[in-house]
């Protein structure tokens, strides 16, 4: 367990980079500035001597204030290589977490756009900077801290043996006694006691969230105290295990913990008794009664430095969550991008023998898929739910890699393009494309940050969006969310395709970008389609068989295959699945229309 955890702090370590130094020079100051803060014991025992061995006649001891000014310097000094230590442990710190934070965004631009899909960005930015803020009180405090407590443990051992070794051992059996008994609380069985009493408190504190959470359902139904059952169990599971804790394994060992920690002289008294007549017949009584006198003395830190311990090593704890948390981020996987790319020669597209498993799945969702779009073709892929289209369309663009055969762009394949090439080339719409939080005009820009003003509001009037931008407070100044601005997802849809056209690239992928809008969101959809399309490469997934009929080619993707290809003229009468596809098509339409006329 030492082990693991020494290495989660190495691997929070191998972040600082070229401040890992610092970190190290802070850490030394900090054991600098604790055996800089036992000096005063010393000095306090040189005075002690002192004054014993010119007892009675006190003013003899003209060294006195000497001592108390060493005591005062080395006190001092030990506060100010302290701080120093802090502010080197503090820069580090904060730098590594940058360092994190950085290498953690520096290592998620280089994940597959469709990893997002299940993991939501945002679920993963907190992570990355809740580990990040994590490893701030770890490494600017808890390391310092950990590495001055053990300098300082060790100084008090040196210490303890210097002067006389009975009397240290006497003050060490204390503190030997109350480790011990606080290690009894964490071992053995007693350590699956403890867990079982954290894990209830997990429960509890989940199941509080989720009570807080069924506030209003509870009111809307007007449900009774019943409805929250799972929550006064979990209370009363914790409760059950925190007694069970604290009253079957806590009471004694903690109750000696600390008498020993409070009374680390306990021993000390008796000792000094049993030492005291053979230091009267050798002598040295003064020697003794000053060593004495540091020992009561100096037993005191012993206390303070054991609590230290503890709390210091409660902090590397944060060290694995931390770490967890920032892992999360940084096993994301990654796309390979090549070193020697190449420019794609033309605007086609083409699949050759495709497979793609997502990750976690049992059967391929593509399956050698092959089909090839010339340049400036429209090709449609239809085909049942599941089929595969989705992530047909989302190949090309390398939302994912293939698992196996080749996509190609311009005829090269996609894994050999600059990541930046293929994005300038690719423009996809996809059926749930997301605004940012910022106003239209910066919505249709990120397509093309450098793009004027006038070509933003180009792009909007070419994507229909006229009647969208004159509803609008502010115009394309609107920022989307505020003042109560939503838009509804046709209207969504048709900012998207403006970025899409802003974007200008040749070759477009489209995925059902019509399958929620309203029929009028739809006709205008149409209508920028019509002008995004023009004279573009084009894959589209359409629901509606009615936009695919004037393709290209029309690709029937079912289970993962390529089920057919043609033309509709060709396959509305080839006796295959697009065929059964077009006709229940007609029928819903006309079903459509009938209803719509006996509503009227
Ligand atoms: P379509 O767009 O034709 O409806 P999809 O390409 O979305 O089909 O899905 C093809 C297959 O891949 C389905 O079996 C679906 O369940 C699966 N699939 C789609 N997306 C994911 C994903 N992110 N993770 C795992 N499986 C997925
Ligand atoms: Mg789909």
């Amino acid at each position: 367990m030492k082990k693991k955890k020494q290495s989660d702090v190495a691997a929070l370590l191998g972040y600082a980079g070229k401040y890992k130094g610092l970190t190290f020079l802070g850490l030394t100051l900090s054991a600098v500035a604790m055996v800089l803060g036992m000096a005063p014991y010393i000095c306090i025992w040189l005075a002690a001597r002192d004054l014993i061995a010119v007892a009675p006649d006190w003013s003899a001891a003209t060294e006195i204030s000497k001592y108390g000014w060493m005591a005062f310097a080395f006190a001092f000094g030990g506060i100010i290589v302290y701080f120093c230590a802090l502010m080197c442990t503090h820069l580090a710190a904060f730098r590594t977490a940058t360092n994190i934070r950085k290498q953690g965004v520096a290592h998620l631009m280089k994940t597959p756009l469709g990893f997002f899909d299940s993991n939501a960005s945002g679920l993963l930015r907190n992570r990355l900077d809740g580990g990040a803020s994590e490893t701030e009180t770890l490494l600017a405090h808890n390391l310092a801290d950990i590495v001055g407590t053990v300098a300082m443990f060790i100084g008090m051992l040196v210490l303890m043996f210097v002067f006389d070794w009975r009397m240290g051992l006497a003050c060490l059996l204390a503190a030997v006694i109350s480790v011990g008994a606080m290690l009894t609380m964490m071992g053995g069985k007693n350590a699956k006691l403890m867990a079982e009493y954290q894990a209830a408190q997990d429960v509890m504190s989940k199941a509080g969230t989720e009570y807080v959470r069924g506030i209003p359902v509870v009111k809307v139904f007007q449900q009774t105290v019943y409805s929250f059952k799972a929550f006064k169990a979990a209370i009363d599971d914790y409760s059950a295990k925190a007694q069970k804790y604290t009253d079957g394994v806590c009471r004694v060992p903690q109750s000696v913990n600390l008498t020993f920690t409070e009374g680390a002289f306990i021993f000390l008294v008796p000792a000094a008794l049993l030492i005291a007549p053979s230091a009267l017949s050798g002598g040295d009584f003064a020697g003794f009664v000053t060593n004495f006198a540091f020992y009561a003395v100096f037993s005191a830190i012993i206390s303070t430095s054991l609590a230290r311990i503890m709390f210091a090593a409660s902090g590397t704890m944060l060290a694995k969550t931390a770490l967890g948390r920032i892992n999360t981020v940084m096993d994301a996987p990654t796309l390979e991008i090549t070193s020697s790319p190449q420019q794609p020669k033309d605007n086609g597209v083409e699949f050759k023998d495709v497979t793609f498993t997502y990750d976690g799945a049992d059967h391929p969702a593509l399956d050698h898929v092959s089909f090839k779009v010339e340049p400036g073709q429209t090709v449609a892929l239809v085909g049942p739910s599941g089929g595969g289209k989705t992530t047909a369309a989302s190949l090309i663009p390398r939302f994912w890699d293939v698992s196996s055969g080749e996509v190609l762009v311009g005829g090269v394949n996609v894994r050999d393009i600059d990541p930046h090439v293929l994005m300038d080339k690719v423009a996809f719409v996809f059926q749930n494309t997301r605004l940012f939080k910022t106003s239209i005009l910066e919505n249709v820009r990120a397509a093309r940050p450098n793009a004027t003003r006038e070509e933003a509001e180009a792009a909007l009037h070419a994507a229909q969006c006229d009647d969208i931008i004159e509803k609008l407070p502010k115009g394309i100044d609107t920022v989307i969310g505020s003042e109560g601005t939503y838009l509804s997802g046709g209207e969504q849809q048709r900012v998207a395709l403006a970025r899409a056209i802003l974007k200008d690239a040749p070759i477009i992928v489209l995925d059902e970008a019509t399958a929620f809008a309203d029929p009028e969101n739809e006709a205008l959809i149409q209508k920028a389609l019509k002008t995004l399309t023009k004279g573009r490469t084009v894959i589209m997934i359409a629901h509606r068989l009615s936009t695919v009929v004037g393709a290209d080619k029309i690709i029937v993707l079912d289970n993962g295959k390529v089920a057919e290809e043609g033309t509709h003229a060709a396959l509305s009468v080839g006796g295959g699945l697009y065929e059964r596809m077009w006709k229940e098509y007609n029928q819903a339409v006309m079903w459509k229309i009938a209803s719509g006329k006996e509503g009227a």
